[in-house]
């Protein structure tokens, strides 16, 4: 029988995994952890009963992932979770920038700038299922739907600020900010816009869902699919020299390309090993996990709603705080991103205390406490929250590194989206998932189309594998399968 090792057990590393056993390679996972997941985990902390999100959140990427649709994952327990309203970017004057799932309704909430927000958002939205294969893969091949995806593509060239200019509202600029500041740049630069853009349109399909019962839903359905295909995972086991690897007629790594470049030194063709060994990291953040009695008292009233709040300010405060973290310099008021996943798994609170799940954007390895700053910005939006917090933990960057060296630095998001990383993965290749060694391949967020639980880069890459061994049916995952969540999904 054909066999598979994967490393990591990250979405990534499960979805590859998943897609290779379904196609009937007998598939091992290796996982240093003490349990699957990566990034997608949960746990029980502060009080009794009440559910935190690890890493990943909330997921506008996932439910319309080509890749997690053709797993069914609903069929294996995954249920996707919808608050009232998916993102609010609150201002000081008690305003707010409002995305909800639909297109039509933020327009009509942004006033005059709706009919702006209609036509750069409504045509990809309204195609995204043809669309999401040529957008959420590598770069250099033939788009199946080119002027679609040229219509995606011209304004994600464009630097987040000067997309910005398409809106005179404060509120809908300060909502595009908070958007576009997950791709962890200076906001001025070229290319800003896609990751932003991308967000946008798969959460406009598919909604800000989160997984009920939290993110360790979607690793467990995934090991689920796993398992049911013949899979095993193991647990507790650190690949740190290739030559602890068993045998395998494919091997998929789910790994940072400088771990990977660590594991085959030598083995790695030297262009390849040094384009790791260059490959540049992203900024940091700062995460504080807090326990509210009665929850947030925001001053905007759909931020009472909302499953995700940015905190920030103004664009040009957004803007700044980036610049400043990439440049390695702590903002004074950082960039704050806050989760309020009870709102649409109440399952996750515990009475009337709710786990709030916040992190500040900060610079790279930063090793001082950032407590402070997160609890100001939370105050700035939220007077009197601090009077409801009950407990609260923080991880510092070291801690994201030390749990999973994927993160290193605390860098989340597997590498900085510069524009010939956002475009081309660790390395310009025809197939960003090959490593130059026949049979070997990279799996995770480093590669195409980046960080999110979509797990699409483990299905790139497994079908790179597959094509590699002559498996047919290797394309790209597309069937879609009825799991984008409808509104009844709301809590
Ligand atoms: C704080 C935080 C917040 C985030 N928020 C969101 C969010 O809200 N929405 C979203 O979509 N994304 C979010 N992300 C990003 C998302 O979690 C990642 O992009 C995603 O987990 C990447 O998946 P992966 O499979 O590539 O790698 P990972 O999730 O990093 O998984 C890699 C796995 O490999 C294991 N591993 C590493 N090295 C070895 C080794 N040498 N040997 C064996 N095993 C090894 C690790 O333990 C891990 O289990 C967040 C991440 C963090 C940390």
């Amino acid at each position: 029988m054909t066999s598979a090792v994967v490393v990591g057990a990250g979405p990534n590393g499960l979805a590859a995994a998943a897609f290779l056993a379904k196609a009937g390679l007998h598939v091992t996972v290796l996982e240093a952890a003490d349990e699957a997941g990566g990034g997608t985990r949960s746990f029980e902390a502060l009080v009794p009963g009440l559910l935190h999100d690890h890493c990943a959140a909330v997921h506008p990427t996932a439910p319309a992932s080509p890749a997690l649709r053709a797993l069914g994952l609903e069929r294996h327990g995954l249920r996707w979770r919808l608050a009232d309203i998916d993102c609010v970017h609150p201002l000081d004057d008690g305003s707010a920038g409002v995305l909800l799932r639909s297109v039509a309704e933020t327009a009509r909430l942004l006033g005059p700038d709706g009919d702006r927000y209609r036509a750069l958002l409504a045509l990809p939205v309204r195609h995204w299922d043809a669309l999401a294969p040529d957008a959420l893969g590598p770069l250099l091949r033939l788009p199946a739907h080119p002027l679609l995806l040229a219509r995606f593509g011209l304004p994600a060239t464009l630097p987040a600020t000067v997309l910005a200019r398409l809106f005179h509202t404060p509120q809908a600029r300060a909502l595009w900010a908070g958007v576009a500041a997950h791709a962890l740049r200076p906001l001025s630069r070229p290319f800003t816009s896609a990751i932003g853009l991308g967000i946008l349109t798969a959460g406009h399909a598919a909604g800000w869902a989160v997984a009920e019962g939290g993110s360790q839903s979607i690793a467990r359905s995934m090991e689920s699919v796993l398992r049911a295909h013949g899979g095993t995972v193991h647990t507790g086991v650190c690949v740190t020299d290739h030559c602890q690897l068993p045998p395998a007629d494919v091997t998929l790594l789910d790994l940072d390309p400088g771990q990977v470049a660590a594991l085959y030194g030598d083995r790695l063709p030297a262009r390849v090993r040094a384009a790791y060994r260059r490959f540049r990291r992203a900024p940091a953040v700062f995460k504080l996990d807090l326990a509210v009695e009665g929850g947030v008292p925001w001053t905007n009233e759909h931020a009472r709603r909302a499953c995700t709040v940015h905190l920030g300010g103004p664009l040009a405060e957004v803007a700044r705080a980036e610049q400043d973290v990439v440049a390695g310099r702590m903002p004074e008021r950082p960039f704050v991103l806050v989760g309020q996943q009870y709102l649409a798994d109440p399952s996750r609170s515990a009475g009337d205390i709710h786990p709030l799940y916040t992190y500040a954007h900060v610079p790279y390895g930063y090793d001082a406490d950032a407590t402070e700053a997160i609890l100001r910005q939370l105050e700035r939006f939220a007077p009197g929250v601090r009077d409801r917090i009950v407990g609260r933990r923080a991880t510092p960057p070291a801690g994201f590194a030390a749990a999973n060296p994927n993160f290193t630095g605390g860098d989340i998001i597997t590498g900085a989206r510069t524009t010939p990383q956002l475009l081309l993965g660790p390395r310009p290749a025809l197939d960003p998932y090959t490593t130059g060694i026949p049979g070997v391949f990279l799996c995770s967020a480093a590669t195409p189309p980046g960080p999110g639980a979509h797990g699409l880069c483990g299905a790139g890459a497994a079908a790179a594998a597959l094509r590699h061994l002559g498996i047919p049916g290797s394309g790209r995952p597309s069937a879609p399968d009825a799991s984008v969540p409808d509104p009844d999904t709301r809590a």
